[in-house]
């Protein structure tokens, strides 16, 4: 039976409780078999200064642990230099036969989508799964044009396609970014739960990440 799985990028610089909630509010939403998190490969130069690749993936093993139908994909971050998004789902798609794949992504993304690599081809290889997200609407960017070319609302019909379809979720919306909860690491402010995994920041406060 074919299956459904669901892949959400990111830099994950920290992952936070924005992200977890999105990753399964879209797992039990379109009832995929599961959602994997896949953390980016940075160059030295955009990476945050002490925090490495397997450091980032380490905090995505800790925060999806309790929930069984996420799961961490290390695809870029075995590689030495950024991946494009269509590449891993190029490779993803070669690897997982008969599944169908949906690209998870916030609005903000959404905004600025046209200007991905080859982003017909994403649409090729899988749909893509928009999640609300506070500052941003769909009247943005690009939005509009993607949404006219590609939406389609209604799950079933999702579905049942293998790929090309632009879906906006009805998630409940969680106003956190990792640029923020850097910030807030940085002068010594406290997170709590339901900002980052308490086993996350636990990680975060014994390896001192984001002091600097
Ligand atoms: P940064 O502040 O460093 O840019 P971020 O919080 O946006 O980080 P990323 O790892 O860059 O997190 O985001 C990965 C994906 O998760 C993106 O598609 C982004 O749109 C989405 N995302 C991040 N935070 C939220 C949120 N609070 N609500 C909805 N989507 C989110």
């Amino acid at each position: 039976m074919t299956k459904h799985i669901g892949i959400f990028g990111g830099t994950f610089d920290p992952v936070h409780a924005g992200h977890i909630r999105c990753a399964s509010f879209v797992q039990q939403y379109c009832r995929l078999d599961s959602v994997r998190l896949m953390p980016c490969h940075l160059p030295p130069h955009r990476a945050s200064p002490g925090v490495s690749a397997a450091q980032r993936a380490d905090m995505v093993a800790l925060a999806i642990a309790h929930n069984p139908l996420l799961a961490l994909e290390t695809l870029e971050l075995t590689h030495d230099r950024p991946s494009y998004t269509v590449d891993s789902l190029t490779t993803l798609r070669n690897r997982l036969t008969d599944t169908q794949l949906y690209f998870i992504i916030g609005m903000d993304s959404l905004c600025y989508f046209s200007q991905w690599k080859n982003y017909r081809l994403i649409l090729q290889l899988a749909h893509v799964l928009v999640c609300q997200r506070p500052g941003y609407d769909a009247a943005m960017g690009d939005a509009p044009a993607l949404l006219a070319e590609f939406g389609e609302q209604q799950l079933s019909v999702v579905k049942q396609q293998a790929s090309g379809a632009i879906m906006l979720l009805p998630n409940p919306t969680t106003d956190l970014s990792a640029t923020a909860i850097r910030q807030a690491l940085r002068l010594g402010q406290s997170c709590d739960a339901d900002t980052l995994d308490p086993a996350v920041l636990n990680y975060i406060q014994t390896r001192r990440l984001y002091q600097d």
